[in-house]
């Protein structure tokens, strides 16, 4: 097979060949096999063609707005300058948590829940699993108004929330020492999402239904400029619309309009090896789990795909540039998560730590997402502020932007506007 005939698969997306300069991905229908095509055609086709929507990041919001412009009949044109769900990318990690205990954010809840079918069915056409139903438990030292507005929120939609008392806690998880610990809320339903591979397994079925992808830097529209033209890579895009769903890099993009409303931050997650033998911290024993502990959360999964326990503290770290900033954790870090792991986990006493990843957080004032139109443009759309708890959410927040986006409306609810945005970080939604 040589390299002009080889065909656009899974594989090119893995190693992120798909670039602008080289590679482009497009399929011409289901079941169509993807083709390997040169440099100039690639830039024939991007510069000849007059695309409905561009989608600027291939993240996990921007690769669910694809698919949902592509399923309303839209000509998707999606770029992303690292590939999709790429190292730097918020969505690169290997898992993320799904979960519908949000306190009293309704919304997110019911977000969590519609999103989960979306998952599970994106899922159940993977080769390997996308999602793994280990049930999900937050569990607390007392009763708090988090916890008391979930329970409410769950009553109130009739979705369903098992309440556990450290008895029954103790009786199902024994591989955790709850002590302190009052009570956990477990939601049998939810679990662990395979982050990267999902975003890959995505853009490759939005690649064979007939979408175009192409890996390359986009910029922004010119502020004096037609906003329906932007450059990828140099080459100019003709577009009815653009939304940009950069993730971290939306602040840079847009440093004045977003530079003051979004905080990008650090967030280091390692992973311990169980010792060997033990099967209580494999996905059919151990939840994701995540310790409210006064509102200092940790938080961690099991040993899924046999890559390591995950332990990770929720804070906001310090600000992070997420071109720049260095991915690796510092021997403090690896402290504190240790003396944490070994209270909570005792058999994880002395397990080594084998793997770590830094990320970044692209957190709004209060947690809520932006979905909204640019204020100068009339086709311009912004998509971000993941905010630590976004990657579940991608299936909903990418319909709600191609709606907005197909019907040229502006934000879907007042909460993910951008008038909502502030300019001082109050973290709301956990
Ligand atoms: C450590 C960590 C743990 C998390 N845990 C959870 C969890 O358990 N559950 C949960 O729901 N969420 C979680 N999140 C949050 C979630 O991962 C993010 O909210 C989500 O991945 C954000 O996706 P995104 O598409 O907005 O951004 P990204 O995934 O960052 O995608 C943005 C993309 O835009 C591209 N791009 C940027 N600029 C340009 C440009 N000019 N031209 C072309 N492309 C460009 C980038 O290359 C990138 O691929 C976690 C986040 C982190 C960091």
């Amino acid at each position: 097979m040589t390299p002009k005939s080889a065909s656009i698969n899974r594989r090119a997306l893995l190693a992120g060949v798909a670039a602008l300069g080289s590679v482009a991905a497009t399929g011409s229908g289901k079941g169509s096999s993807l083709s390997e095509k040169t440099k100039s055609q690639i830039q024939a086709n991007i510069r000849d063609n007059v695309w409905d929507v561009v989608v600027v990041g291939a993240g996990v919001f921007g690769a669910w707005t694809a698919t949902h412009l592509q399923r309303l009949g839209k000509k998707v044109l999606l770029v992303d300058a690292g590939g999709p769900a790429n190292v730097r990318a918020s969505s690169g990690g290997e898992t993320r948590m799904t979960r519908s205990a949000y306190g009293a954010d309704a919304i997110y809840s019911q977000m969590a829940t519609e999103s989960l079918a979306e998952w599970k069915a994106l899922s159940s056409r993977a080769a390997l699993p996308l999602f793994h139903p280990t049930g999900v438990l937050m569990f607390f030292q007392t009763m708090v108004d988090y916890a008391e507005q979930s329970i409410e929120v769950h009553k109130k939609l009739e979705l369903p929330l098992d309440m556990l008392d450290t008895k029954a806690l103790t009786a199902k998880f024994p591989q955790l020492d709850f002590a302190g610990v009052e009570f956990g809320l477990y939601e049998a339903e939810f679990g662990v999402l395979m982050a990267r591979r999902s975003v890959l397994h995505l853009v490759e079925e939005y690649v064979r239904a007939g979408g175009t992808y192409v890996r390359g830097q986009a910029t922004t529209p010119e502020p004096d400029s037609d906003s329906h033209s932007l450059k990828i890579d140099g080459e100019s895009v003709q577009t009815d619309a653009v939304i940009y769903a950069c993730g971290p890099c939306l602040p840079k993009l847009f440093p004045d309009l977003l530079g003051p409303r979004f905080l990008v931050t650090r967030q280091a997650v390692a992973f311990v090896a169980p010792p060997a033998g033990n099967d209580g911290f494999g996905p059919d024993a151990l939840p994701g789990w995540a310790d409210f502990n006064g509102g200092d959360l940790y938080y961690g999964f099991a040993d899924i795909e046999g890559r390591g326990f995950k332990i990770a503290h929720d804070q906001h770290g310090p600000a992070f540039d997420p071109d720049m900033g260095g991915r690796r954790i510092a021997d403090g870090e690896y402290d504190r998560l240790r003396r944490y792991m070994e209270r909570r986990f005792p058999e994880l006493t002395g397990q080594p730590f084998v793997g770590e990843r830094v990320c970044q957080y692209t957190n709004s004032s209060n947690g809520d997402f932006l979905i909204d139109k640019h204020p100068d443009f009339e086709r311009v759309y912004l998509l971000g502020g993941g905010s630590g708890h976004g990657f579940k959410h991608g299936p909903e927040v990418g319909r709600m932007a191609a709606a907005m986006v197909a019907n040229a409306t502006s934000a879907p609810d007042q909460r993910f506007s951008l008038t909502s945005k502030e300019t001082t970080h109050a973290r709301a939604v956990i």
